[in-house]
């Protein structure tokens, strides 16, 4: 049956974003990514309506304003990110599933809110060392940057408890696999 939640989250550098596109370019399920509002700025390669919807401050607060939003949240300090109530009933209403790839905060409310038509699935750094060698592989943060990201990785693993499945991603395929598999159990 159509119009069911798919929600997802993880901390960042654990590979959720490479898990989705994989998912989508094998094919075969039936969802729509939502598009979310945020007011940070959009990075290079990113397009307004696609990646998100990049408002200023001030159109972020008027959506709140408006109650536009199924949740929204200050990810990062001063950078808020929100679930439009637009996205999700368009995509529901013509027929689709619909995928949201928000933090762990938004993650846990929406389920709650949703219930038995939402799966929320956590995608895990293998450890938190494994994280760090993730992050500084990358070379495009500096080391605070990193001992940031790190804490904040723990701080986001306590909420994998109240996610419906927890994928580890220590095995990219594997973990593509896993989450397909727990998004076609719940949509069909
Ligand atoms: P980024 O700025 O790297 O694109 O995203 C930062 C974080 O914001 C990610 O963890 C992403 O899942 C989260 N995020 C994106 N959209 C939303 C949203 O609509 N609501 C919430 N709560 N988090 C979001």
């Amino acid at each position: 049956m159509a119009g069911k939640i798919i929600i997802i989250s993880a901390p960042s550098g654990c590979g959720k974003s490479t898990i989705i596109n994989e998912i989508f370019k094998q094919g075969g399920v039936d969802m729509q990514f939502s598009v979310s509002a945020t007011n940070r700025q959009p990075r290079v390669g990113e397009e307004h309506g696609v990646s998100y919807f990049f408002l200023t401050d001030e159109e972020f607060r008027q959506k709140i304003a408006e109650d536009a939003f199924v949740e929204f949240e200050e990810v990062y300090p001063g950078r808020f990110y929100g679930t439009l109530k637009s996205e999700v009933e368009r995509i529901c209403q013509s027929g689709h599933n619909v995928i949201l790839d928000i933090d762990v905060k938004g993650g846990v409310n929406v389920k709650r809110m949703y219930g038995e038509r939402a799966i929320s699935i956590f995608v895990m750094p293998p450890s938190v060392e494994e994280l760090r060698r993730r992050l500084e592989g990358r070379a495009t943060d500096a080391p605070e940057v990193i001992d940031q990201r790190v804490g904040k990785a723990e701080f986001e693993i306590g909420f994998a408890p109240q996610y419906d499945c927890c994928v580890v991603n220590d095995d990219l395929q594997k973990a593509v696999a896993e989450t397909r598999a727990a998004i076609l159990k719940h949509i069909n």
